[in-house]
C-alpha cells in the first residue's frame, strides 16, 4: 500500500555551516560544468542517438548555460519523423502490460523514483537545474527536490483514494463496479523550461494511472528532465511508459496529434500556443482522426496581481511583492507582473522595494557562499539569468518602450546585459494609465508594472483588475480590513484560480495549495490534487446479476 502518511518533502537550506551539502553539490556541478552531456531519445526504452544510422539524419541542437552563453552542456539529439512513429507504436506496445500491473507496483516505481530524487540524485538533479534554467540554490531545492518528490508520492496517495471510489448504491443480487480504465490512447505531455518538478507531474499523473506517455521536453531544461529520465528508469519504469521525445516542437506535436491513437494533451507552456494546439485537435477530431475525444489539460499564461489595501502591513507587502514578482527572475506562472498600491501607501511602498532591490542579497541571502569556481555564478544569489535570448530580446525591449512611452515611469531597474549571459535587472514600472496594455500583457520575466489607484476607489480598483484580465491564474490582496478583503474575494472570484490573502501569489505546495487557474491560464484541472488524475482515466461499469 502507499504510505499511510506522506509529508511535504522537507526544502534544504544549503546554509553556510551545512558542509556535506555543499561539498556534494559543488561536485555535481563541476561534473556537468567540465564537460556537455549527450542526450539522447528513449523509445521503447531504447537509447538512440543523433549520429546512429539506418533512420535517417537527426538534428542536434545544443542546451547552454543561460548565464554563460557561451558554455554548453548538452547536446540533444531531435526526434525524426520516423522517430515519432517509432514512440508512437511503442506507447502502443507497453500500454497493456503496464496498465495490467496491479497498481502498487506502478505506484512503486514512482515513489522509489522520489526517494531516489531525495537522496541519491538531490545534488544531480539541484545541478542540472541550476546550470541549465538559471535557478539559484534555493529556487532549484523547492523545484526539482520537493516538489517533484512532493507530485511523485501524493500522486499515488490520491490514485489509490480515486480507486477507491465505488458505486455506493447497489440492490440485492447485483454488483457493480467501476474500473478506472487508462485512456485508449497515448498521452502527448509538452513539459516547460521553468519548472522540472512540473515535467514530472506531466508525465508521471498519467503514467500512474495506466497510460503510456511521449514526452517532449523543453529545450531548455532538457539536462534536467533526461536525468529526472534516467532516475524513472532506475526505480523499475519499463521501456515504453514513458517515451522521451525531444524534437523540434512543431514537427513532433503536429504528427502525434495527427494520430488516430493521440489520447490526451497534457501541456504546461504558453497561452498562444495551447490555443493554437485546441484548435489543432478540434479541426482533426472534426476530420474523424481520433476514436475518442482527446483529453485536453493545460496550464498556461498569467498576468497576476497583488492589490494592497490601506489597511495592509506594508512591510509584509513589499516582502512577499518582491519575492512574487523576482524570484526566479519572475519566470514562474505564477508570478506577480501587475501591482495595485492605495495613493497614500504608494510612495513609501515603492522607496522601501527600491530600496530593498538596490541590494536584495543581504536581506534575501544571508548565507551567501563563495563558489566562483564554478561558472553560472552565485549559486545564492537573488538575480539569475532568464532563460534565453528570445525571452531577454523581449524584455530588453519592453524596458525601451518603458524608457519612451509618455504614461510609463521606471521606478528602479531598467538594466540589461547579454554578453556572457541573458540578464535582466528586477525592474519596476508605473503607469499612470489603468487599462495601460503593460497591466495585461504577460512578459514573463522580471518586470512588474505598478498602478497608483485613489484610496476611495478600493472597490472600483478590484473591478478593473478583473475586466483587466483575459488571465485567471494566481492572485493577492494584502489588507487588514475584512471587509475589504472580502470586497476583493468577491470582485475577484474568477480572475485567479490560486488566490493568497496577506502572502505572496506564488509558491504554491502540492496537496497544499492545488495550481491551476481558469480563463485563458488553462484548464484549471489542479496540479497538487487528486483531481487531476480523474482526467486520465476513462471509466467502465460493470453490472453482474449473481
Ligand atoms: N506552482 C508554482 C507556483 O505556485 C508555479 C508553477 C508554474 O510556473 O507553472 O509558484
Amino acid at each position: 500500500k502507499v504510505p499511510p502518511t506522506i509529508t511535504n518533502e522537507p526544502v534544504k537550506a544549503f546554509a553556510k555551516g551545512d558542509a556535506r551539502d555543499w561539498d556534494l553539490l559543488r561536485a555535481s556541478l563541476l561534473k556537468f560544468n567540465n564537460a556537455a552531456l549527450e542526450v539522447p531519445l528513449v523509445i521503447n526504452g531504447k537509447r538512440i542517438y543523433a549520429e546512429e544510422s539506418g533512420k535517417g539524419t537527426r538534428a542536434v541542437v545544443q542546451q547552454v548555460n543561460p548565464a554563460n552563453h557561451s558554455q554548453v552542456l548538452a547536446n540533444v539529439t531531435q526526434a525524426s519523423p520516423e522517430d515519432v512513429s517509432s514512440a508512437i507504436a511503442a506507447a502502443s506496445d507497453a500500454k497493456h502490460a503496464w496498465y495490467s500491473l496491479p497498481f502498487y507496483d506502478r505506484a512503486a516505481v514512482f515513489l522509489k523514483a522520489a526517494d531516489l530524487i531525495s537522496t541519491k540524485y538531490r545534488y544531480d538533479m539541484l545541478a542540472a537545474v541550476m546550470l541549465g534554467q538559471g535557478k539559484n540554490v534555493h529556487q532549484a531545492e523547492i523545484d526539482c527536490v520537493a516538489e517533484l518528490a512532493d507530485f511523485f508520492r501524493f500522486n499515488a496517495k490520491y490514485a489509490e483514494e480515486l480507486y477507491a471510489q465505488q458505486p455506493t448504491n447497489g440492490a440485492p443480487g447485483i454488483w457493480n463496479s467501476v474500473e478506472y480504465r487508462p485512456l485508449e490512447g497515448f498521452v502527448y505531455a509538452v513539459s516547460p523550461f521553468n519548472f522540472t518538478a512540473i515535467a514530472a507531474n506531466l508525465v508521471g499523473a498519467p503514467a500512474l494511472m495506466g497510460n503510456t506517455v511521449i514526452w517532449k521536453p523543453s529545450q531548455y531544461a532538457t539536462l534536467s528532465n533526461y536525468l529526472l529520465y534516467t532516475v524513472l528508469e532506475e526505480a523499475g519504469l519499463p521501456g515504453g511508459v514513458i517515451n522521451f521525445l525531444p524534437g523540434e516542437p512543431q514537427q513532433v506535436t503536429e504528427q502525434l496529434i495527427a494520430s488516430r491513437n493521440f489520447g490526451a494533451l497534457h501541456y504546461t507552456g504558453s497561452t498562444e500556443i495551447f490555443k493554437q494546439l485546441n484548435a489543432n485537435i478540434q479541426s482533426n477530431l472534426a476530420a474523424g482522426v481520433y476514436r475518442d475525444y482527446p483529453r485536453i489539460v493545460g496550464e498556461t499564461g498569467g498576468k497576476n496581481f497583488h492589490l494592497v489595501h490601506s489597511s495592509a502591513n506594508i512591510p509584509n507587502a513589499i516582502f512577499n511583492t518582491i519575492r512574487a514578482a523576482f524570484e526566479y527572475q519572475g519566470q514562474k506562472c505564477s508570478a506577480l507582473s501587475r501591482l495595485y498600491l492605495p495613493q497614500s501607501k504608494s510612495d513609501e511602498f515603492l522607496a522601501d522595494l527600491a530600496g530593498t532591490l538596490a541590494v536584495p542579497d543581504a536581506k534575501f541571502t544571508p548565507t551567501n557562499t563563495s563558489t566562483s569556481a564554478i561558472s553560472g555564478g552565485d549559486l545564492h544569489g537573488f538575480v539569475g539569468p532568464v532563460i534565453h535570448e528570445r525571452s531577454f530580446d523581449k524584455l530588453a525591449a519592453a524596458i525601451d518602450e518603458a524608457k519612451r512611452d509618455p504614461e510609463l515611469k521606471i521606478v528602479c531597474g531598467g538594466n540589461y546585459d547579454k554578453s556572457k549571459g541573458f540578464f535582466v535587472q528586477p525592474t519596476v514600472i508605473k503607469t499612470t494609465n489603468p487599462t495601460h496594455k503593460f497591466l495585461s500583457t504577460e512578459f514573463f520575466g522580471p518586470i512588474l508594472t505598478v498602478y497608483e489607484y485613489p484610496d476611495a476607489e478600493y472597490a472600483q480598483v478590484c473591478k478593473l483588475i478583473d475586466e483587466t484580465g483575459t488571465y485567471g491564474l494566481t492572485g493577492a490582496v494584502f489588507a487588514r480590513d475584512r471587509a475589504a478583503i472580502q470586497t476583493a474575494n468577491d470582485a475577484l472570484r474568477y480572475s485567479a484560480g490560486n488566490f493568497y490573502i496577506n502572502d505572496k501569489c506564488t509558491a504554491a505546495v502540492v496537496a497544499q495549495q492545488w495550481f491551476g487557474g481558469a480563463r485563458m491560464s488553462g484548464t484549471n484541472d489542479k496540479a497538487g490534487s487528486g483531481n487531476i488524475l480523474s482526467r486520465f482515466v476513462s471509466m467502465r461499469n460493470t453490472k453482474e446479476n449473481f
